[in-house]
């Protein structure tokens, strides 16, 4: 079974909220306004979330307007 890994370079960032309309099960805007992967860890300053099944996360990928959402299956970024 495929395991995925979710990361959103905060750094990028425009707040645009697509992500949270797209993909809701998994983001939010955080306090200080920016994309945030519910239950994820902190890393660098990014958000890193390992699912079984990246579902909406996808979507959420495609509909960012800088590309900072950034989806891995088995280690290799699929979007
Ligand atoms: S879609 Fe991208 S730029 Fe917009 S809020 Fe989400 S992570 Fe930030």
């Amino acid at each position: 079974m495929a395991s995925y890994k979710v990361v959103i370079e905060r750094d990028l960032c425009t707040s645009c909220e697509n992500c949270v309309v797209e993909c809701p099960e998994y983001f939010e805007m955080d306090n200080e306004g920016l994309s945030h992967l519910k239950e994820s860890q902190r890393r660098d300053g990014n958000d890193e979330l390992k699912m079984e099944d990246a579902k909406c996360c996808l979507d959420a990928a495609l509909s960012c307007p800088v590309l900072c959402i950034h989806v891995y299956e088995d280690g290799e970024e699929i979007s």
